[in-house]
């Protein structure tokens, strides 16, 4: 199921993307959704969405896991500017990943709606 999460795949037969567009462009339409899965009939579309607080939860995330590559490779200290170091970096990383965790994120939602049952086929 992970696998098909992170590449944003179809919750119900993970055979074929829930985007309309495979690529990250145009930008405008990064997060739009199918309307249903071409090839099991899953709704893709719902009316709430979640996407920005799974999206901001993941940013903490990934100032997380920064830390762990961070911090073995330059050290962390508060008598120096490494602090400042550690955050300009991960909110470059954060930056850099945002199309990729903006889709993440409704991939996530998604996957927890259909998975708690709400099919509505
Ligand atoms: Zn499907």
């Amino acid at each position: 199921m992970l696998p098909a999460l992170l590449t944003c795949k179809c919750p119900s037969c993970r055979k074929t993307t829930i985007f309309v567009h495979k690529g990250i462009f145009p930008l405008g339409e990064l997060v739009l959704l199918k309307d249903y899965c071409e090839v099991c009939g899953q709704k893709m579309k719902s009316e709430r969405n979640n996407g920005g607080g799974i999206n901001y939860a993941l940013t903490v995330v990934l100032f997380i896991l920064n830390l762990g590559w961070y911090w073995p490779i330059f050290g962390m200290s508060y008598k120096d500017n490494s602090m400042y170091y550690y955050l300009i970096s991960s909110t470059l990383v954060v930056i850099l990943l945002q199309p990729y965790l903006m889709r993440l994120s409704r991939a996530i939602y998604l996957y927890l709606y259909v998975g708690f049952g709400n099919t509505d086929k």
